[in-house]
């Protein structure tokens, strides 16, 4: 079976590469790829030639452009990268008869409440990026083709730029810090997403009437102020120092740290539709904190 992978060196790109392969034969590209096959999602139009020469069963897209704050000055780029190359993939996988797994975001809603938000809640996304990624979906679930979008949360990797990678540099360089402590969510790695991916596909191959819009993310739920805590408390137990102390990390308001787009307070995400109709447990935040600060760690 061949997989076309997009979006290869994300966070989530490069886990997929490991675990796809356990699916089929996987064709990874990005958008600078060397060789004939392009997949630069700044130029839509080009990805309908690249599906037909590949022609594979399934597409994963993990391409997107994910700098919210970047997005809110380079709206038409978003728009062309997060929801224009979806809709044209999504096209192209009806009329070749393939599969399509696409990443979303919490940042779809507007973040009020606090309830954790279900697959059918009213969107309403406050920035840019959260537009353009649910123009993104909604063009997937129009289109028709057989299609998993995978709404997720507060992604992290011991690769690429993250939270808590930059709390472990700020935390070297700073004697204090503030952290808003008023935003709640769950922090996901990237390779619980690679892996559930993979379940997913496997899973969809047998009963295809699962296809469908699903929230995956780790268990439990913190601020970002609870989130740094927690990265900073790892890291000390395992030899790290730091500038910054427990007592000169502060929790502070959305609005003491004004930023280009606004985030959404309340960005739990219900999963209960992904655990059921999957059969899958999803692990507390902070085992794949720990592990990604871990891997972060031995970097060093
Ligand atoms: P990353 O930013 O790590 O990866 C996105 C990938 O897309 C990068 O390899 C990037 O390349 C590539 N890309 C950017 N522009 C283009 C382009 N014009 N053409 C082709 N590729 C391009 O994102 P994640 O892995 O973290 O995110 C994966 C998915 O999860 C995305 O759909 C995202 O919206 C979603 N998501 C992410 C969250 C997060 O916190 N990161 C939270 C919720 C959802 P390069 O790095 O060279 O620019």
């Amino acid at each position: 079976m061949k997989i076309l992978l997009l979006g290869k060196n994300g966070q989530v790109g490069w886990e997929l590469q490991r675990s796809l392969a356990l699916l089929g034969e996987v064709i990874a590209l990005d958008f600078d790829s060397p060789g004939p096959l392009k997949a630069d999602f700044s130029v839509p139009e080009s990805l309908a030639a690249t599906v037909r020469a590949v022609a594979p069963m399934i597409i994963v897209n993990a391409a997107a452009h994910t700098a919210v704050d970047r997005c809110e000055d380079e709206p038409e780029r978003a728009r062309a990268i997060n929801a224009e190359a979806p809709a044209m993939l999504a096209r192209a996988a009806r009329e070749h008869g393939a599969t399509l797994m696409h990443y979303s975001t919490d940042y779809v809603f507007d973040g009020s409440g606090s309830v954790p938000w279900r697959e059918r809640d009213a969107t309403g996304p406050l920035s840019v990026y959260g537009a353009t990624k649910l123009a993104g979906e909604e063009a997937i679930r129009d289109s028709g083709c057989v299609h998993l979008v995978l709404r997720t949360s507060w992604v992290h990797s011991a690769r690429g730029g993250n939270f808590a990678r930059t709390m472990l540099r700020l935390g070297g360089e700073r004697d204090a810090l503030s952290v808003v402590a008023d935003q709640v969510g769950a922090p996901t790695s990237a390779e619980l997403l690679a892996d559930t991916t993979a379940t997913m596909l496997r899973k969809l191959q047998q009963e295809p009437g699962l296809a469908g819009t699903y929230h995956v993310a780790a268990a439990g739920e913190c601020s970002w102020y609870d989130y740094a805590r927690h990265v900073f408390a790892y890291a000390r137990a395992h030899g790290r120092a730091f500038k910054v102390t427990p007592e000169s990390l502060t929790p502070i308001a959305s609005s003491a740290y004004p930023t280009p787009a606004k985030r959404p307070a309340n960005s739990r995400l219900d999963t209960t539709k992904a655990r059921a109709a999957f059969d899958l447990v999803f692990p507390p935040w902070q085992a794949g904190v720990e592990r990604s600060v871990a891997e972060m760690l031995d970097q060093k």
